[in-house]
């Protein structure tokens, strides 16, 4: 299909029959609780390589400026550009040594997916597995989180994935704020290039952390917040659902918010 207005179109009415389906096959509920709903995308490749057509044009992020992100400043205007300047930065966090995390990691884990998505998810930091593979997201919890991506209607392609930490911390702790510090710069750089509509923070820490906030992760769920001038939902941590299945179903309301507002359906 050349016709890009038409492609829009056409994912929008996709998208739009999805959830009617799902409520039709009595998926309604909390879809991601055993397998993926039926005729959904489950993500084949964890890196994500996705098109990324999916929604409208971003709005611009007023991010600050970091050095990494001046550089690839250049113009970004087709996926390639972003993809090449991402690449940049990938290199160059491959090689960082701002904090304690570099003597420890095994591999950096800088984020996956599409160039243009609608939606970036973001985790906490990487676990073991993520150290080994350099992919966010490829645990356990991570295939939970591609089953509930599944369930709106997303592949990992349609969307990115990362975390704000991109060095596992020992043991999994939480991150410390100097780590924060350091690598937020990162994610900034991202965020400014993927130009994403929403940003879902997936877990109490990731939310209080780019909310700036020590408010729960209860209170902060399922809302709307700003982050740098994008709208930034808070829900659970895939990890924490393992944990809770019993709040899989609020997990599954905010997804479903999701899906609507990149429908621009909502807000
Ligand atoms: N948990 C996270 O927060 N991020 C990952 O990449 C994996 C698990």
């Amino acid at each position: 299909m050349n016709d890009p207005r038409a492609e829009l179109r056409e994912i929008a009415r996709l998208a739009g029959g999805l959830l009617e389906r799902l409520a039709a096959q009595g998926v309604d509920r909390i879809p991601f609780g055993a397998s993926a709903a039926p005729g959904t995308r489950a993500a084949a490749d964890p890196r994500g390589r996705g098109n990324g057509a999916t929604g409208a044009p971003p709005p611009a992020v007023s991010a600050p400026v970091s050095s990494a992100e001046s550089a690839a400043r250049t113009a970004v205007s087709s996926g390639a550009n972003v993809a090449a300047a991402l690449a940049r930065i990938e290199k160059a966090v491959a090689k960082c040594r701002r904090c304690a995390l570099s003597n420890t990691r095994t591999r950096t884990v800088f984020g996956a997916g599409s160039t243009r998505p609608p939606v970036v998810f973001i985790g906490e930091a990487p676990g073991a597995e993520e150290d080994r593979q350099g992919i966010p997201f490829v645990g356990r919890a991570g295939q939970l989180l591609t089953k509930m991506l599944a369930c709106i209607g997303f592949g990992r392609g349609d969307v990115y994935i990362t975390n704000i930490l991109k060095c596992r911390p020992p043991g999994n702790r939480d991150p410390q704020p100097q780590e924060v510090a350091c690598c937020e710069p990162y994610l900034l750089d991202q965020l400014s290039l993927l130009k994403p509509r929403l940003i879902c923070a997936l877990g109490r820490h990731a939310a209080q952390t780019l909310l700036k906030t020590d408010t729960g992760i209860n209170k902060l769920r399922g809302r709307f917040h700003d982050y740098h001038g994008i709208s930034i939902l808070p829900t659970f941590h895939p990890a924490y659902l393992l944990r809770n299945p019993a709040d899989k179903g609020k997990a599954w309301e905010d997804l479903k918010r999701i899906r609507l507002f990149v429908d621009g359906k909502t807000e």
